[in-house]
This record gives C-alpha cells, structure tokens and sequence, in this order.
C-alpha cells in the first residue's frame, strides 16, 4: 500500500486526510505538534508523530526516525491564520504573529520538503502538496484586510514554485492547492464546503497527478488558482 505523510493533522483538513487516506487504506503517518491533545487524530489508528513544523531540530528528527521510508504522497497541510479582522488591518499590525505566520506557512513547508526529499524519491509518482490559499493569490486579490495571511500565502506560493523548479527534475510533481473555503476551526461555520468535499477533491488532483501538473496552482475542484 501507499504512503502519505500529512501536517498538522490534528483536526480540520489534515485530519479529515487521514480519514479518507485510512479508508482506501493506505500508510498514513500523521503529525500534529501535540498528539495526547489530539484524540480523533489517535483514534483513525494513523502511525502519529509528534511535530511542530516550526521546530526546525524536530522536523530533522523526524526525517531520521523515518529515514528509508517511501513516501508517495506528502502533505504539508499544517497552517496558521492569524489576526483575522480589525487586528489584521492597515493601522497597527503587530509583528509577532506576522512573523509566526511567515514561519508557519512559508518556510516550514520548504524545510518539510528538504526533509523529506529522499523519501519521496524512492516513490514511483511522487506528490509533495501544500495547502496553500486563494487568498495568497496575487492575481485574484481585489479587497483589502488580511495581509498577515495573504502574504504568507502568497510567499508559499513561491515556496512551491522554487520547489517545482528544484524537485520536477528528480521526479517529484510539486503542487500548490486552494482548498476551497471550507467548514473547518480555520474556515468557521459560514465557510461554502465540508471537509469531506474538499479533501476528496484534492484527492482525486494528487491521483491523478503527472509530470506534466509539476508547479501548477490547482483549487480543490480541479480548477487553476492564478498566481
Ligand atoms: P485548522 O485551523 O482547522 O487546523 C490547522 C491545523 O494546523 C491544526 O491541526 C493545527 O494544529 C496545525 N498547525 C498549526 N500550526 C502548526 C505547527 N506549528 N506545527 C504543526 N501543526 C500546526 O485549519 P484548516 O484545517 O482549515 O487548514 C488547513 C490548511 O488549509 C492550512 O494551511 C490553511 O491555511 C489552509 N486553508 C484552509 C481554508 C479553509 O477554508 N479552512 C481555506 C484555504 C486554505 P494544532 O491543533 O496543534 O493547533
């Protein structure tokens, strides 16, 4: 059977990957920074790791103990989004969680790959995708607010990118997905989509993945996200 490493799979998206990915039953190694405050995460019987992906010693620790493992599929799901509404507004955003924003969302997923690169490689077809946003898209941001977030979003982009530049040519599809706004901690109750659809969605993207898809920007629904 396949397997996948997915981030912050605690709750929301990343654990609704481990559910479904369980379900065709595949390997799923799922990481989440606290796993005794993780029961539902426990409870898919996912191999589960412990791993702050800002911990950049942890991160490394991790690529040991799964040092020779294949991985098909890696996730990097785990995410932040800070200083939603007026505190995140032109005014006086404060640094701090700007800063824990940027480490989140951008550099981890890079780190994470660097990582894991040598256990991708040994796949067939392998996949590394990152959850990124709409909202980091450049060419589609028209309102204003949110900067923490779009920015850091927008600076995964790239991340994914120079990932695909790097990686295509050893054989690694890179891809940067929107998952859609949907019904999670993150996305809130008015949110448009469930876990289940949006993860099932991308999903079908990462099966379907070729070669030909390395360093496309893609929405959970198959449709091209503008950079
Ligand atoms: P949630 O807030 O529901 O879950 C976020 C997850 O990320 C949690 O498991 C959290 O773990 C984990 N996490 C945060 N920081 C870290 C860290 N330093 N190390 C390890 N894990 C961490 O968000 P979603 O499930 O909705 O979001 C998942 C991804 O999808 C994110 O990248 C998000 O930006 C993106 N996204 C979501 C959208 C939506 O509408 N929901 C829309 C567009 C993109 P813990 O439980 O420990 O806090």
């Amino acid at each position: 059977m396949p397997t996948v490493l997915i981030t912050g799979a605690s709750r929301g998206l990343g654990l609704e990957f481990v559910r479904q990915y369980r379900a065709d039953g595949w390997d799923v190694i799922a990481t989440c920074r606290d796993p005794a405050k993780a029961p539902e995460l426990t409870a898919t019987g996912a191999e589960v790791h412990a791993l702050d992906v800002t911990d950049d010693a942890a991160v490394k620790a991790l690529g040991r103990t799964l040092a020779g493992r294949t991985l098909d599929v890696l996730i990097n799901n785990a995410g932040v989004y800070p200083l939603k509404g007026p505190q995140g507004s032109f005014g006086d955003i404060p640094v701090k969680p700007w800063m824990e924003a940027l480490r989140t969302n951008v550099i981890a997923p890079w780190k994470v790959a660097e990582t894991f690169v040598a256990n991708l490689e040994q796949a067939e077809r392998p996949v590394l995708a990152t959850i990124s946003s709409k909202m980091g898209s450049i060419g589609d941001a028209a309102s204003p607010g949110s900067v923490v977030y779009r920015s850091s979003k927008a600076g995964v982009n790239m991340v994914v990118k120079g990932l695909s530049i790097e990686l295509g040519p050893r054989g690694i599809i890179c891809l940067a997905f929107h998952p859609g706004w949907v019904k999670t901690d993150m996305g809130g109750p008015n949110a448009l989509i469930t876990p289940e659809q949006s993860i099932t969605g991308l999903r079908r993207l990462i099966a379907a993945a070729t070669p030909a898809d390395n360093g496309r920007f893609l929405a959970y629904d198959g449709q091209e996200v503008p950079w």
